[in-house]
């Protein structure tokens, strides 16, 4: 007999889905892991292979996939403008096809599903901060649209297979996550600071560095995720998932030279186009809902992605 709860994390060798991946595990869940890996690697689950309760699939969400799970997380998706944007057809295929086949999948299973969605939904916001309740402001037919508009159908979808099929669905939209294995190439400013300031080479601040952003370190955000699982059926979201404080890229910049300890220098470049001037979750909902909200600070949660990153570069 079957006792133990078996759990499906597409994108399972990503950034976040290693590390949900390591949580369920943690907490005596059966894991498959599912990845194509377009943007993930075998290396971020390597810790995990040997753990009987463990196991790793390479699939491609877009296909119809046959498992028996009782929980689906749907992470399945590359998440930086430079990887989303390398084929944008796939990014929409990926959010879109995917979303249907795990739909699809939960509803054969009367399984409970939650959708990895994102703050990008909101687009271009008039409104500051964003309350799940705001219907954003997506350019539908830009360079980022595959992500956005991928991400805002695949909502769509979940909401339409509860209303027609009466699925258990949650939709978590994340905001600025980082930490250990975040791509060392994805253009994401953490990431790009820190390797920076461990090479010793100048840190690239776009514009005057006056922009800000909310940075969620990501064990907070994983366990945002096992919290929002857990809610009663009634509750689906969408809830926005961050860390609502707010610095700005000059104030990250200073820190992550004080922490790395580096001698690199700031080198100001010009400010790409259409990069939002603030971003910060409004995370009232979590608070009420999930009983939650992020417990590392960017100093503790930097020191530990600076520690990652430096044993990586040593390595690579
Ligand atoms: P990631 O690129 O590390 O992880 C995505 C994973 O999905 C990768 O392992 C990739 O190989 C896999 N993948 C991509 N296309 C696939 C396909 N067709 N079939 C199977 N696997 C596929 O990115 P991440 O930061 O871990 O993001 C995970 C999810 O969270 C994504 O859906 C992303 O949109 C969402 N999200 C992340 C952030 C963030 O700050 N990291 C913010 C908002 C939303
Ligand atoms: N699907 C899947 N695994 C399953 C059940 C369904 O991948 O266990 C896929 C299936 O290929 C279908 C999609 O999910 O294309 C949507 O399934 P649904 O039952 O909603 O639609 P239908 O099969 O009626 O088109
Ligand atoms: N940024 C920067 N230098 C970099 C990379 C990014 O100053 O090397 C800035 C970027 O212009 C933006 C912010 O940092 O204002 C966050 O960028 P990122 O691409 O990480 O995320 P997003 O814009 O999606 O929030």
């Amino acid at each position: 007999m079957h006792l133990k709860k078996r759990v499906l994390v597409t994108g399972g060798a990503g950034f976040l889905g290693s590390h949900l991946c390591e949580r369920l595990l943690a907490q005596g869940c059966d894991v498959i892991c599912l990845d194509n890996y377009f943007t993930g690697s075998k290396q971020n689950v390597a810790h995990l292979l040997d753990d009987p309760h463990f196991e790793l699939m390479r699939h491609d969400v877009t296909f119809p996939l046959y498992v028996e799970v009782d929980e689906i997380y749907n992470l399945a998706c590359p998440a930086s403008p430079i990887h989303y944007q390398h084929d944008p057809v796939a990014t929409t295929k990926t959010s879109v096809h995917g979303a249907i086949n795990m739909l699809g999948l939960a509803k054969r299973l009367r399984a409970k599903i939650m959708q990895a969605s994102t703050s990008e939904v909101y687009g271009d916001p008039s409104v500051h901060p964003q309350p799940e309740s705001y219907w954003g402001n997506v350019n539908p037919i830009g360079f980022r649209s595959c992500y956005d508009e991928g991400k805002r159908c695949a909502e769509t979808l979940f909401f339409d297979y509860r209303r027609q099929h009466n699925l258990r669905i949650k939709v978590a939209r994340i905001f600025n996550t980082y930490g250990p294995r975040m791509h060392p190439n994805d253009g994401r400013v953490v990431s790009n600071f820190i390797i920076q300031a461990l090479r010793g080479e100048p840190l690239t601040v776009y514009g005057q560095g006056q922009q800000t952003r909310s940075f969620c370190y990501v064990d907070d955000l994983v366990e945002a995720f096992l919290r929002l699982m857990d809610t009663p059926d009634d509750f689906t979201g969408p809830v926005n998932t961050g860390n609502p404080g707010e610095f700005t890229i000059l104030e990250l910049a200073k820190l992550v030279i004080e922490y790395t300890g580096s001698k690199s220098v700031i080198d100001y470049r010009p400010l790409p186009q259409d990069d939002p001037k603030q971003r910060r979750p409004d995370i009232t909902l979590a608070k009420a809902k999930l009983g939650w909200e992020p417990k590392v600070a960017l100093p503790e949660g930097l020191k530990k992605t600076i520690e990652y990153f430096d044993a990586f570069l040593r390595q690579a």
